[in-house]
């Protein structure tokens, strides 16, 4: 793999396509134990995690039913900031052991609340998934149940992830050159 250019910035090859394979695997053998005669609900953060999602569920031997939502942030009227809303999930989730698929986990403040929307709809569980933690930027209380990889706190470009929009159809993962 060679360093490679995205916009205005420069990334070297940081996680292989066969590295990352064999993360998604392990961490799909977990799920499977862990949920083993369960029907969970995998619910997939968009636009981020779609390929992760699309691996890790052809190694889920489950029963399991899939869904995916964004997470939109507007500034609400006067003082009440920025609000955050959830769209795409149009199903009943009460009662259901749901598993949040993210990409990436940075300041943890989109997990808190996703974490928070998904709980006001009585689930019977929620857990945790990410592809790549961050130890160093997360500044939150909140357990991630599964974790592909943890990584120092530098950005990341590649299999779903972006910069400006760009290289998410990258099949490995880069680090910005700098
Ligand atoms: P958090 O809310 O945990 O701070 O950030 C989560 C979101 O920020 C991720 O879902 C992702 O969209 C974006 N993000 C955080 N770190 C990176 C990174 O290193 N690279 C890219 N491309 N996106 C990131």
């Amino acid at each position: 793999m060679d360093i490679i250019t995205v916009k205005d910035k420069s990334f070297k090859p940081y996680i292989s396509a066969e590295e990352l394979q064999s993360s998604v695997e392990k961490l799909a053998a977990q799920i499977n134990h862990d949920y083993k005669g369960n029907t969970p609900l995998f619910i997939g953060v968009l636009n981020g995690s779609f390929m992760f999602f699309g691996d890790l569920l052809k190694s889920i031997n489950l029963e399991c039913t899939v869904s995916f939502v964004k997470l939109t942030s507007y500034e609400g009227v006067s003082t009440t900031g920025v609000v955050n809303e959830l769209i795409g999930l149009n199903e009943d989730i009460s009662g259901r052991d749901i598993i949040l698929i993210e990409d990436i986990v940075d300041t943890g403040n989109t997990l808190v609340k996703l974490y928070e929307i998904l709980e006001e709809k009585n689930p019977k569980s929620i857990k945790i998934a990410t592809l790549l933690y961050k130890p160093e930027a997360y500044n939150k209380s909140h357990n991630i149940d599964y974790v592909g990889k943890e990584i120092p706190n530098a950005f990341v470009l590649g299999y779903g992830l972006d910069y400006d929009g760009l290289g998410r159809n990258l099949s490995s993962i880069y680090v910005l050159n700098e």
